[in-house]
């Protein structure tokens, strides 16, 4: 009993929580053997232009077939992977798979368009990003210029100095910097001046609501106008219908990511997005 167990000891110990701290650890472990397994992969989703056209771009989306669970979403297992340190391993392997990958379909007859990577804070924190990345690039042989790194605000709060310098040494390289999930964080504007981005990422809430929310439809006014004065390219996630693209492209939104054009997908099935008898979403105006 609780009593016999002593004072605020075992009582806290629910059964459900038991089973709670049973499936993480369960997951854990699983998760240390996802790799050497080969039961991670990327999906891709597409990027255009408002306009339509051809993709311009793809992001890469990790994806975990658990041998039991089946498809695990990101959201459950990367931040196990962060808070042990797994995502390491698992963010140098993403890299290196989405720039082979881009590489392939490039030389199997594509066209070259960017591929962006979605970079974890803890991964920043590494001391040896910055030659990783060059490390990736040489021996896959994408050029720099194709490969965008997607960062989050939290990242740049961290340690400012520091992520100014390793922002700079990234760019520098030739690859490009994305803010993933604008608008969500801190937002501290100051920050789209003092780092050397070259794209914002208007956080798909947004989206989701400006039709029938004033208040994000002026929030995406106000991010596109900012953007353009920063000479930033933006792009909104979460693009599901059409009134949506009406509405970015009536507004000059420059890129657009979404349902509405795709759901991610696996690599095999990226070459139908150039198949010019499925023509991308144009906006109605
Ligand atoms: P994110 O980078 O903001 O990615 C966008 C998420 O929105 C993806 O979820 C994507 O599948 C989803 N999405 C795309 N279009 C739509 C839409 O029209 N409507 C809705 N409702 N959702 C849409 P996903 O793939 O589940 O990834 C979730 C998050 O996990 C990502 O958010 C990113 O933060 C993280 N993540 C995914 N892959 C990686 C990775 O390789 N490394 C790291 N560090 N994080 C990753
Ligand atoms: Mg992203
Ligand atoms: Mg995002
Ligand atoms: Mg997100």
């Amino acid at each position: 009993s609780a009593k016999a167990a002593g004072r605020n000891t075992y009582q806290f110990f629910t059964p459900e929580m038991n089973a709670r701290v049973f499936e993480r650890l369960s997951l854990e472990n699983s998760l240390r053997k996802a790799l050497p397994r080969q039961e991670l992969m990327l999906y891709y989703q597409p990027q255009y232009r408002v306009g339509g056209g051809d993709p311009i771009g793809f992001e890469a989306l990790l994806r975990w077939r658990h041998p039991e669970l089946g498809l695990v979403p990101p959201a459950r297992f990367i931040p196990i992977a962060e808070e042990t340190n797994l995502i390491l391993p698992i963010g140098e392997w993403v890299l290196a798979e989405a720039c082979r990958q881009q590489m392939a379909w490039q030389r199997a007859g594509q066209p070259a368009t960017t591929v962006a990577v979605n970079l974890s804070p803890v991964q920043f924190r590494q001391r040896n990003l910055v030659s990783l990345v060059q490390r990736v690039l040489a021996e896959t042989g994408l050029p720099a210029a194709q490969l965008e790194l997607e960062i989050t605000e939290s990242l740049l709060m961290d340690d400012t100095e520091r992520a100014v310098e390793v922002l700079h040494e990234l760019k520098s390289l030739g690859i490009r910097l994305s803010l993933d999930d604008f608008g969500t964080g801190y937002s501290s504007l100051s920050y789209l001046k003092r780092f050397p981005l070259d794209k914002i990422k208007i956080d798909q809430s947004f989206v989701r609501d400006m039709i029938k929310d004033s208040g994000d439809a002026a929030i995406i006014q106000a991010i596109i106008a900012i953007a353009a004065k920063l000479e930033l390219g933006v792009i909104a996630e979460g693009v599901e219908n059409q009134s949506q693209l009406d509405y970015l492209a009536l507004h000059q939104c420059g890129e657009v990511q979404g349902y509405l054009f795709s759901p991610p997908v696996p690599a095999a099935e990226v070459c139908r997005f150039f198949n010019s008898a499925t023509r991308a979403p144009a906006p109605m105006a």
